[in-house]
């Protein structure tokens, strides 16, 4: 098979994977002659599979051989796939030639599990040493790792990746035995754990080595190297959505809980896509689309908005589902409408960000344009907010909603307009 072939088998067996997005790196250049590629620290090169989700090339399996038996995976060792493995040189030189050809910008690694864990992980780390240690690539590298690798291992990936990640695959243990046997969920938490600790001593040495006085200065001690950073994108991780019955409050619960106690950058939703030869403790359907991206509005809402999780989704007794006819933050002003109107001329930061339709960046303008004048509708205009959605929350100088606010169907001003289905639609 030659490298074609393989990289058509391996980017495919890829794509599964949605936690690649590769925001917070390390601003690195090539200028001076230094190394190849460059990366700043916004982020790589895009792209998006065809069902909307943002993945970022080189994305690559080093091999989709694996002798686990993940029930969701393509990859796993019962199902009839063709094959294919990349030797460490082929994922080098394969990165580097579409570096080159300015075709991306960095690389996301990731494998099923051949002989044995640290067998893999050191194959996947390889990669990363090679291009950095004798190819100088100064490009973004995300590493997927494998959480019973030895903690050598880990700590090896974080020298050279920006990003590392672990998929907890599941959102609740149950579903990790029932649907990933080999997999442990106290082994995945470990490592989590561990790598949070590396992360954390590279920053706070950094900060330390910024913080020193330079040599230059009367009576200063010379300023200390700066440490070998670690992952500094930080970790993220990815978890199915829809190939169990667990719904979005214990989703978000495992979320707040990831973000909380690892410092994880980012939690991925993939909605299970439906495979070949699947297992019967599988569902038959894709759950919608809409689902996974009403996650990540809600996982946006606890991360921006301070919003904590229990307040976004009902609770298990209520059904425990986000609503998939308006967004998450609707649907909580919807239900707690005696906190509105909101006077935007008053309100605490706080509580504007809780306005359907006021972003982050619009509620830091308001706040600044008060400090001047009274804020006036035509002011909202100017600052291009949805019109239409937030007039029913605010009061401003010359603005005040209307009784339709307190009517018992208010909010069906916002659901979608009814499609008519097509006769010959599936
Ligand atoms: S270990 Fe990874 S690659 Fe292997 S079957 Fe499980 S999810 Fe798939």
């Amino acid at each position: 098979m030659d490298v074609q072939q393989k990289l058509a088998i391996l980017a495919d067996a890829a794509k599964y994977d949605a936690s690649c997005a590769s925001s917070g790196g390390t601003v690195r250049d090539s200028r001076g002659g230094r190394g190849i590629g460059s990366v700043d620290g916004h982020g790589i090169c895009h792209s998006f599979t065809p069902d909307g989700r943002c993945v970022s090339l080189l994305k690559i399996l080093l091999t989709n051989y694996c002798g686990y038996d993940c029930l969701y995976c393509v990859n796993r060792v019962s199902s009839n796939v063709p094959r294919a493995r990349f030797t460490v040189d082929e994922v080098v030189a394969l990165t580097l030639d579409f570096y080159r050809r300015n075709c991306i910008e960095g690389l996301f690694l990731s494998s099923g599990i051949i002989r044995s864990p640290d067998y893999t992980m050191e194959q996947v780390v390889e990669v990363a040493r090679v291009l950095r240690e004798e190819h100088g690539f100064r490009g973004y590298i995300h590493l997927k790792t494998i959480p019973d690798a030895a903690p050598g291992l880990l700590e090896r990936a974080g020298r050279y990746a920006d990003r590392l990640s672990i998929n907890v695959e599941l959102p609740t243990e149950q579903g990790l035995a029932s649907l990933a046997p080999e997999k442990n969920a106290l082994a995945i938490r470990r490592s989590m754990a561990r790598m949070r600790v590396h992360i954390d001593d590279a920053r706070n040495a950094g900060k330390e080595a910024r913080a020193a006085p330079a040599a230059s200065m009367p009576g200063a001690v010379p300023r200390r190297a700066m440490p070998t950073p670690f992952a500094p994108a930080g970790q993220s991780t990815q978890m199915i959505v829809g190939a169990d019955a667990t719904d979005d409050r214990a989703i978000l619960t495992t979320s707040a809980t990831l973000y909380g106690a690892y410092g994880l950058r980012r939690v991925y939703y993939s909605a299970f896509s439906p495979i070949p030869d699947a297992a019967s403790a599988l569902p038959l359907k894709s759950p919608p689309l809409l689902r996974e991206h009403r996650l990540y509005q809600a996982d946006w809402l606890m991360r921006h908005y301070g919003f904590s999780h229990e307040e976004i989704v009902p609770s298990a007794d209520a059904g425990g589902m986000l609503r998939l006819d308006v967004d998450p933050k609707l649907a909580w002003a919807l239900a707690h409408r005696d906190r509105f109107p909101v006077d935007l001329n008053q309100a605490p930061r706080e509580l504007l960000l809780r306005v359907p339709g006021l972003g982050v960046k619009a509620v830091d303008r308001i706040l600044a344009a008060r400090r001047v004048r009274r804020l006036r509708s035509e002011d909202l205009r100017r600052l291009r907010v949805p019109l239409s959605k937030v007039m029913h929350f605010v009061v401003t100088a010359d603005h005040r909603p209307g009784r339709s606010f307190e009517a018992a169907d208010f909010g069906a001003h916002f659901r979608p307009a009814p499609v008519q289905a097509s006769l010959f639609s599936g």
